[in-house]
């Protein structure tokens, strides 16, 4: 099957709240990429109070935000853990960016204020460190090509990754998930947490394909071609902040 006359649909949870650095810019990322091809897109923002259908979306995306704005996710996405755990095991693709991503996990432990439960789709847990990690980050993936993944980080929590949770690259220049083990993101199935805001996927447009492969696959059960497109910018774009410290 070619990428014509087929869909995505999309859920993009909480967009009021967590939108820190125009992360929203990955679910924009995604739309073009598909609409370039002739794929439709449909975006469903979900918000607090909103019901979600997961036999409807192919793809979520959750964006990146500060303790408070977390803590009010935190509590609404727990009224969807069981269903979004669902969505999990069909293969549903997750993009999270840097406290979204926290959100996935088991627990996010701030600084101050109340540990926030995650809905453990993800095997990893966070815990806010000394040191906010602000700056470029060079890493490398070893499951797509180009192998570098570029973006920006700015996070105090540290994150660990634990049993078939695996990262999604290793951190060449920045920090990554704690500044310690070298790790960076974590991916489990088709659910990808990172701390790269940029946004993420305009800069990474080969990892925004893969995502939209995965998409794809979910929904038709098959794989779908995707054509390539002509990246010349988001090539400069990516290439320009490859081992970029600052
Ligand atoms: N509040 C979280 C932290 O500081 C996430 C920040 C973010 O999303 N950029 O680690």
């Amino acid at each position: 099957m070619d990428s014509k006359n087929v869909t995505i649909n999309i859920a993009h949870l909480y967009p009021r709240l967590l939108n820190i650095y125009g992360d929203w810019g990955n679910v924009l990322t995604v739309k073009k990429r598909c609409e370039w091809r002739g794929i439709d897109v449909n975006i469903d923002a979900v918000e607090t109070g909103d019901t979600i259908d997961i036999k409807k979306y192919d793809f979520y995306f959750i964006g990146g935000g500060q303790d408070a704005q977390q803590t009010a996710v935190a509590k609404e996405l727990q009224k969807h853990k069981a269903a979004l755990q669902d969505a999990v095991d069909e293969n549903a693709v997750f993009l999270a960016i840097c406290g979204g991503y926290q959100l996935l996990g088991h627990y996010y432990q701030p600084h101050e204020g109340e540990r926030l439960e995650g809905i453990g789709l993800l095997d990893a847990y966070t815990e806010a460190g000394n040191t906010r990690f602000i700056g470029n980050v060079t890493a490398e993936c070893d499951f797509i090509l180009p192998r570098t993944l570029v973006g920006f980080e700015n996070h105090s929590g540290l994150t660990y990754i634990n049993g078939a949770t695996e990262p999604i690259a290793t951190v060449k220049i920045g920090h990554g998930n704690n500044g310690k083990d070298k790790t960076e993101g974590a991916r489990y199935k088709n659910v990808f947490g990172t701390y790269l805001h940029g946004s993420f996927l305009p800069k990474n447009p080969h990892f925004a394909d893969y995502l939209i492969s995965l998409a794809l696959h979910k929904r038709y059960k098959e794989e779908i071609e995707l054509i390539s497109l002509n990246d010349e910018f988001e090539t400069m774009a990516h290439d320009c902040l490859v081992n970029k410290k600052y």
